[in-house]
């Protein structure tokens, strides 16, 4: 499914909407380039998911979690290299199976099992479409 967003509120939407189908479990990879929205998109699925605390690309560590309904995940994997020498386990802190979690490059994570889902695997990429649009393609 594609979908044409004009602003960051409406990408914020699109995330709560998507969110709607989302359980424990699942894990969501985001993709895009840097300012496509990606953190913009995740904020709306974790408000919608009743995280009330800010929701921003995690910087100094691998990885957030939050208290919604359910507990939600949020890795940013850019930073995935420099922590090469890190616990390989670091991300099964994240992706569990009572967790929602959303992952931000995830293509930089593609070989860490970690990342093979333990529930279902949606996968969303935004482009840059002009000013502040934005497609965003969902792939279940
Ligand atoms: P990323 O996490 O992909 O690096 P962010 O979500 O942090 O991107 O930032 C996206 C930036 O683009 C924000 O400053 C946001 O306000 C702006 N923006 C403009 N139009 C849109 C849109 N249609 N969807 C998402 N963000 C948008
Ligand atoms: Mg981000």
């Amino acid at each position: 499914m594609t979908s044409s967003t004009y602003s960051a509120s409406e990408t914020e939407d699109l995330g709560g909407r998507l969110a709607k189908q989302l359980e424990p479990g699942d894990v969501v990879l985001v993709s895009g380039e840097l300012g496509a929205g990606k953190t913009t998109l995740i904020r709306g699925a974790c408000r919608a998911l009743g995280v009330t605390e800010p929701v921003t690309s995690p910087t100094f560590t691998i990885g957030q979690r939050y208290a919604g309904r359910v507990p939600v995940s949020h890795l940013d994997l850019y930073r995935l290299a420099d922590l090469g020498t890190e616990d390989p386990a670091l991300l099964a802190d994240y992706i569990e199976p009572s967790a929602i979690a959303f992952v931000e490059w995830p293509e930089i994570g593609g070989d860490e099992p970690a990342l093979d889902a333990t529930g279902r695997t949606l996968t969303i990429e935004i482009r840059h479409a002009g000013e502040d649009a934005r497609e965003v393609i969902v792939r279940n």
